[in-house]
């Protein structure tokens, strides 16, 4: 009979939870210790940083600093100045019937995590996660993306530098590997990535009954309505889906603009794409061949069933901005999450259409309305779910320390950032405590006499 081969990882894990219960016991200082570290590991080697990210993904530095650097320390600051209180017990009301009791919610340790990240900001998407997992005082493992390898070497590197591999440590590797790791009892895995294989992730958790947050991705719908300023909604679409060169998980993946103000919108655009990236340096590299020849097979497959594709500006060397319109449901450009700076552009008459079409799709991550109109935003937050929701404005809200992010249903499950990344990482603990020899629970306890029936 042969005998199925370990786990590579096993033993790996045991000194994680070995480590986890230690870290039970010490004292929220100890964790800020560490989370300054991190701070000032970014802050000393912030060009090292940069290289990487540019070897990934050409991505201009200035940009890394915007959506990635300065969130991640921003991110550091929020959880050291509030960590203490995030972990501090939380007293509920007792009421008459708990007369006698004290009773609190204590955010402990989940204990030992692991964290799988995506490409697309490797950066910040994999040392978000592990913020929140250190001031929750978890061990982890962070298994980053094999796509960026020179960000992940690097953030191995920060990893191996500044922790013990007994409580952080960094593994990188491809299908293989993150599958090994899944077949683990983890008290707790965090996945970023897409919603395909969030499903074999949480599949694979159900086994060991794996608490998991998966922040995953899917289409997410912009609207600009009849009464938007055209030119304020385009300038913040053109930043949010093409930032990164539209590899972003909450940038627009399509746009329903109003027939009335469809011209004036696309104008603006344009001029808007050919104003922002003049320059190609500031423009993002797609990750990878398979990734360009993907988005390419969905340009032309849009093409074939009769779409118009437009390309505002031509960028030597990168995938340029792309505007289709006339598409339809059968393409798979409105099927699949685009990823890429492709922009779907349908256009609409009555907002009743575009409700309808929302609540016949998976639910998005983010949803965003450009509009001036009370009753038209009231509709769409009321009429529709999503993840995340933005009026008048995209993506910014993902780099809100206090706003909470995540999907619903096909866009994830959890959420983080911030509090809501502590809590994710934590386990909420009740606790009832009562005085010895008392409860009032006496009253009720059999035998049930004729007093005893009245009063339940
Ligand atoms: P992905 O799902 O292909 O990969 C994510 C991680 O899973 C990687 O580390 C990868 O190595 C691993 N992985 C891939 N295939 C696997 C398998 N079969 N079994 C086990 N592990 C596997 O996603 P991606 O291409 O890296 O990133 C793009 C997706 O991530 C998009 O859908 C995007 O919307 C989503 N995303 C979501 C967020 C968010 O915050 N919600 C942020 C960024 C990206």
């Amino acid at each position: 009979m042969t005998q199925k081969p370990t786990n590579p990882y096993l033993d790996l894990l045991s000194r994680h939870k070995a480590t986890a219960r230690k870290l039970k016991s010490e004292p929220i200082e100890g964790r800020k210790k560490k989370l300054k570290a991190m701070r000032r590991w970014v802050y000393q080697n912030r060009s090292l940083l940069h290289q990487a990210v540019f070897e990934d993904l050409h991505k201009p530095a200035a940009e890394l600093d915007v959506t990635e650097i300065y969130p991640l320390l921003a991110e550091l600051r929020h959880a050291i100045h509030r960590v203490k209180r995030w972990a501090a017990p939380k007293p509920v009301e007792s009421g008459l019937t708990f007369l006698g009791t004290y009773s609190y919610v204590q955010a402990e340790p989940m204990g030992s995590t692991l964290i799988i990240a995506p490409w697309n900001y490797p950066l910040l998407l994999t040392l978000g996660p592990l913020v929140s997992a250190v001031a929750a005082g978890d061990t982890a493992v962070v298994k980053p993306s094999e796509m960026s390898a020179a960000t992940s070497a690097i953030i191995s590197r920060m990893v191996s530098e500044l922790f013990d591999p007994d409580e952080i440590c960094v593994i990188e590797g491809e299908v293989t590997t993150t599958t090994q790791l899944l077949e683990l009892p983890f008290d707790h895995i965090f996945f970023t990535g897409s919603p395909t294989v969030g499903k074999i992730v949480m599949t694979a958790a159900a086994k060991n009954l794996t608490a998991v947050t998966l922040e995953l991705g899917g289409k997410s719908p912009t609207i600009v309505d009849e009464t938007a300023d055209v030119h304020d909604a385009a300038r913040k679409v053109c930043w949010a889906k093409w930032t990164n060169a539209g590899q972003t998980c909450v940038a627009p993946d399509y746009l329903f603009v109003h027939v009335k103000k469809k011209e004036q919108f696309l104008e603006c655009l344009e001029n808007e794409l050919i104003h922002r990236y003049d320059d190609v340096c500031d423009y993002t590299h797609i990750i990878n061949d398979k990734h360009e020849q993907r988005l390419k097979d969905l340009l032309s497959d849009a093409e074939q069933k009769g779409a118009k594709t437009f390309e505002p500006l031509e960028l030597v060397g990168r995938m340029s901005p792309k505007l289709v319109l006339e598409v339809t449901d059968d393409m798979r450009l409105m099927q699949e999450e685009i990823f890429g700076p492709i922009l779907p552009v349908l256009v609409y008459e009555d907002l009743e259409e575009v409700i309808q079409y929302l609540n016949h799709r998976p639910k998005p991550l983010a949803l965003y309305l450009f509009t001036t109109s009370k009753a038209n935003q009231r509709r769409v937050l009321t009429e529709t779910s999503s993840g995340t929701a933005v009026i008048n404005d995209a993506v910014l809200h993902f780099g809100h320390p206090h706003l909470q992010v995540g999907g619903v249903n096909n866009s994830g499950l959890g959420k983080a950032h911030g509090e809501a990344g502590f809590r994710a990482f934590s386990h909420e603990k009740s606790v009832l405590r009562q005085r010895r020899g008392y409860t009032i629970a006496r009253l009720v306890y059999p035998p049930y006499n004729s007093f005893k029936i009245k009063l339940i």
